[in-house]
């Protein structure tokens, strides 16, 4: 059952130029799974609502984090606004997007801030040593736009069943990645075992659609296979 509470900020972290990171104090810790999500009111003002996939993972007890890319809602600026010691009223926890522990293999294909739920779950992965082999193609505008890119960097050097590639619109210099879009051809390339994984997709709803019509479609995987985890709002 998802429990209401007012926590307290601990933490602000700028993850990019437009996404910050909120960590909570947690005093009443009230366990969730990799990929759930949260509700946050602002100002206890119920059209300051906004559900929000939590980017922390289980293993990180000593808050819980969320991470917003910031628009010119009213939203986004009183959130903008906080800083440690503010206090924001969340419900949680929610949601079905999570790992199925019996499945060997997982591929997540996310594109910009779809990545937070993304992130929960393979530090959770990483931290409890699972051993699921994990392959995540991450797509993005540009450079600039990459949350957590240190974070992964750091995460597939202590755990060798996580692979990352990036996807870039536009091409950077000295950065590993594809240009372009992701398409049934970048999914070959990068996870050649595509067969063999169950797929998660997040991120913006058009985004969703288009990759589960490339798995569905192009690629033949059954529909079994592919869970998602729209942000409606984007
Ligand atoms: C399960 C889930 C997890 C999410 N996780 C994240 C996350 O980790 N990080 C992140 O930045 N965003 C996340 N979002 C999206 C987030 O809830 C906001 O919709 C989005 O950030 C846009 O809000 P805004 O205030 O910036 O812009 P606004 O301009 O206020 O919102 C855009 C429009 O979308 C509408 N809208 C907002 N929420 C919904 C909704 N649930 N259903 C339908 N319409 C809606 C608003 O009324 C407005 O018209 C998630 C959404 C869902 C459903």
């Amino acid at each position: 059952m998802p429990v209401e509470i007012d926590a307290r900020i601990k933490e602000v972290i700028q993850r990019t130029y437009n996404v910050k990171s909120f960590r909570l104090e947690i005093s009443d810790w009230l366990d969730f799974k990799a990929g759930q999500f949260l509700q946050a009111m602002l100002q206890g003002d119920p059209k300051l609502k906004r559900y929000l996939s939590i980017s922390s993972s289980p293993t990180e007890k000593c808050y819980i984090e969320f991470t917003k890319k910031l628009t010119q809602s009213d939203f986004s600026k009183a959130l903008d606004n906080l800083k440690a010691g503010d206090k924001v009223n969340i419900k949680y926890p929610f949601g079905k997007f999570i790992l199925d522990e019996s499945a060997p293999k997982v591929a997540f294909l996310s594109g910009g801030i779809g990545i937070t739920p993304v992130r929960s779950i393979c530090k959770y992965a990483v931290d409890k040593n699972t051993g699921v082999d994990i392959a995540l193609v991450y797509s993005n505008r540009s450079i600039r736009d990459v949350v957590f890119k240190d974070d992964f960097s750091a995460m597939c050097k202590s755990y060798p069943f996580l692979r990352v590639a990036h996807v870039l619109c536009e091409a950077e210099q000295g950065f590993k990645c594809t240009v372009g879009q992701i398409n049934s051809g970048v999914v070959k390339n990068e996870i050649p075992d595509y067969q063999e994984r169950k797929f998660y997709l997040c991120g913006p709803p058009q985004m969703v659609e288009a990759m589960r019509k490339i798995l569905a479609e192009e690629l033949g995987l059954n529909s079994e296979k592919i869970v998602t985890e729209n942000f409606q709002g984007y």
